[in-house]
């Protein structure tokens, strides 16, 4: 498959198709009929009706890659395996096929049409609820260890219970593991428990793929395993299989079991290509390189190569280095583009107000690399060279979404260049403070280092303390932003929470739509 990743959304689509799937098209990033939610995070939303009951057109077996926005993920970005747009890959089974079906055909993907090593994948298992009498997934576990087996692999799965203790203790040989209701179960609300009558659920097996090159990093606990974040293991997919029904008195079998299977395209070609970077794959890397190139060549001389080992963001908000600022110019560029392309505009509401965040974010990032015009309008052709192969909607669309993209950065430019003025204003007496800082940033979107340089250049005194009051000031605003925006936006936007951003998954928006369809707001 050599680096395109082109190459494996067309594999997977036609294995799919081989195996009496129709090839459903992608649906917009804006979804049209529910307005509970901002955007289309998941390849299982749009079909959510059918998962439900209804009958699809294209009958009981589709297959489709849907693009994806998930704005919670916006404080992942930076990372090395998550982006606010990526593309999911996705199958589904409406009654027609279960578990084997689906966990060999998947086993056989990876490893015989993709030629990932088997080695280095890790599946995991439901490790049941005995509270609930709800049994361990015994039956994906075996299958996996099945197929593993046919690669010359032995691998007892980890028992119900130990996947825990083998992560304190290293998994040791094992590629089967079972995890319990807070990574392996399917519902709204997680945990069985919490779970009210007539919802349904059921078992998630995920694939993980393992990137040996990437050392452990011990501040995430002492040993690694599949649902480690260092960044060594990396989700590549999960098999949800609705299957039980929540009753008054337990859990019931479900008279039509669905596959609903969902594996990021860009996170697959990671795997192919064995970059532990999602931003040196194919789909990323032109953009990164044309960030990092404008940035030297707008600075003089080209900046120090970045240190692309590093897979996090840095804690402080506001701070950067090179690597990430290129990182999320990269992401969010592709994401306003493919939102224009889906007919947003930037504005200060809803769908076209992430939008415009998005815009703004990569505009500050850019100017700390340098980069003080056209940074928009510059990256469209290179989004659109990457993808108007598998997306001729792009080609059409590239001239229009340049100019509304460009119309949009001259505008937040004047909001910047008004924030200089500000700047003379906030520091004639007291110097720059954290506080100044902090109304520059968020009243003039005036980066935090630029507000430093500024002083620098204008011979203005930095208070020593600007940043520790400047970091309070933003864990503040975070805060109130959480709580202002827990009803406005219910698709989890401008919160950041933990609950929402687990929630705010497949399992979350199928929920949404079931209380939709059930009528029961
Ligand atoms: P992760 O645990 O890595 O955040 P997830 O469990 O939240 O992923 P799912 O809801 O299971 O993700 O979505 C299915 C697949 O989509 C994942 O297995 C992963 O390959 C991919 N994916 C999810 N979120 C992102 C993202 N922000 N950027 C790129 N790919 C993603
Ligand atoms: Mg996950
Ligand atoms: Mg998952
Ligand atoms: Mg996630």
């Amino acid at each position: 498959f050599g680096v395109d990743t082109a190459a494996i959304r067309r594999a997977y689509l036609d294995y799919h198709r081989l195996h009496g799937h129709a090839v459903i098209a992608r649906a917009s990033l804006v979804p049209r009929e529910d307005p509970t939610t901002l955007f289309t995070g998941s390849g299982m939303q749009p079909l959510l009706p059918y998962l439900l009951g209804a009958p699809h057109p294209a009958g009981d077996r589709l297959v489709d890659s849907q693009t994806c926005l998930r704005a919670e993920d916006i404080d992942e970005v930076g990372d090395t395996r998550h982006t606010t747009f990526f593309e999911m890959l996705g199958n589904w089974s409406l009654g027609a096929y279960f578990k084997a079906e689906q966990i060999e055909r998947l086993f056989t993907f990876l490893v015989d049409h993709l030629r990932l090593d088997p080695s280095r994948l890790y599946a995991t298992a439901f490790a049941g609820a005995p509270r609930w009498r709800i049994p361990r997934d015994d039956e994906s576990a075996s299958l996996w260890v099945r197929l593993f087996a046919t690669k010359g692999i032995v691998t007892p799965p980890v028992e119900a219970g130990d996947a825990e203790r083998a992560a304190a203790t290293g998994i040791g040989d094992a590629h089967v593991l079972f995890y319990d209701e807070s990574q392996c179960w399917w519902s709204r609300s997680g945990p069985p428990s919490t779970m009210p009558e007539g919802e349904p659920g059921g078992p998630d097996s995920e694939v993980f793929y393992e990137f040996p090159q990437v050392p452990h990093d011990p501040s995430f606990g002492a040993h690694c395993h599949p649902h480690c974040d260092c960044g060594r293991f990396i989700e590549i997919g999960n098999s949800v299989f609705m299957q039980y029904l929540r009753t008054s008195d337990g859990f019931v079998e479900l008279p039509r079991r669905n596959v609903d299977f969902g594996a990021g395209l860009e996170r697959l070609a990671m795997a192919v290509t064995d970059t532990a970077d999602m931003f040196q794959t194919d789909l990323l890397r032109p953009l990164v390189d044309a960030v990092t190139d404008w940035s030297g060549s707008r600075h003089g001389a080209r900046r120090a190569e970045p240190d692309w080992s590093i897979t996090r963001m840095p804690g402080v908000p506001g701070e950067h280095d090179t690597l990430t600022a290129a990182r999320v110019i990269a992401d969010h560029a592709r994401a306003v583009v493919f939102l224009a392309a889906d007919g947003v505009v930037p504005s200060n509401t809803a769908q076209g107000y992430v939008m415009r965040r998005f815009a703004r974010r990569a505009i500050r990032q850019g100017l700390s690399l340098g980069i003080e015009s056209d940074l928009l309008a510059g990256l469209v052709p290179v989004v659109v060279d990457a993808y108007c192969g598998a997306y001729p909607e792009l080609a059409t669309a590239g001239p229009e979404i340049q100019t509304t993209l460009g119309q949009e950065e001259a505008l937040f430019r004047r909001t910047l260049s008004r924030g200089v003025r500000e700047f003379g204003r906030l520091t004639a007496t007291g110097g720059l403070t954290g506080d100044a800082v902090f109304t520059l940033f968020d009243t003039f979107g005036f980066p935090p280092e630029l507000s430093v340089e500024e002083a620098g250049r204008t011979g203005v005194g930095v208070d020593g303390a600007w940043r520790e009051r400047f970091t309070a000031r933003m864990a503040e605003q975070k805060q109130r932003s959480k709580t202002a925006s827990a009803g406005l936006f219910k698709g989890g936007l401008a919160d950041h929470s933990e609950a929402t951003t687990r929630l705010h998954t497949a399992t979350h928006l199928l929920y949404k739509a079931l209380r939709l369809v059930l009528g029961e707001h």
